[in-house]
């Protein structure tokens, strides 16, 4: 059994809809389980500003899938979202990063373990710290650490009024 962290975002057509609807279908992910969700978040969005802001959130899962098996089914379960690739950085119905692989560290040509610019993103750090204050990066790097260097560590706002889904 692997865990993977799962980081999600939306800023389309009711992104908290897209947020809460995708942890519920992670859970029913083939071999997978979600075990744990964080809040919802909204956050002001990276890159190109003039889009609606991102609503975020993490999961972790247990999984039996391999990590380029479980990027598929997360790619395949944004475009159940509809989601359409245009410019980069640009609004999305659901993005979903796979933030972190057991202790995987790869560089492959579509996978990049950990998430390239999770240590970044207050978005991917604030919900990660939320339910695991503890985690840090296969390097030994504490993300609570990584939040703590970041200018905007303040800036997501957690949504305490959005009713999560139960896990199975
Ligand atoms: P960012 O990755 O900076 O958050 P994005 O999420 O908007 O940007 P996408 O369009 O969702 O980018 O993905 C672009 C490509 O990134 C995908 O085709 C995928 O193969 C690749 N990729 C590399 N590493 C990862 C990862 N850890 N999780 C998800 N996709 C990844
Ligand atoms: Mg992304
Ligand atoms: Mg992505």
């Amino acid at each position: 059994m692997s865990f993977a962290w799962i980081g999600l975002g939306s800023n389309l057509d009711d992104p908290a809809e897209h947020v809460t609807r995708a942890l519920t279908e992670l859970d029913g992910l083939p071999l997978t389980q979600r075990v744990l969700a964080s809040s919802l978040y909204a956050t002001r969005p990276v890159g190109p500003a003039d889009q609606p802001d991102f609503i975020n959130a993490v999961a972790r899962l247990e999984t039996r899938l391999s990590p380029l098996a479980l990027l598929d089914q997360l790619q395949a379960l944004e475009q159940r979202h509809g989601r359409v690739r245009e410019r980069r950085w640009g609004p999305r119905t659901l993005d979903l990063d796979l933030l972190l692989f057991n202790n995987r560290q790869l560089s492959w040509p579509r996978l990049t373990l950990p998430h390239a610019q999770m240590t970044r993103r207050a978005f991917v750090l604030v919900p990660l710290v939320e339910v695991a204050p503890k985690l840090s990066l296969p390097d030994g790097q504490a993300l609570s650490e990584s939040l703590a260097k970041l200018p905007d560590a303040a800036s997501p706002r957690r949504m305490p009024e959005v009713v999560l889904p139960e896990s199975r």
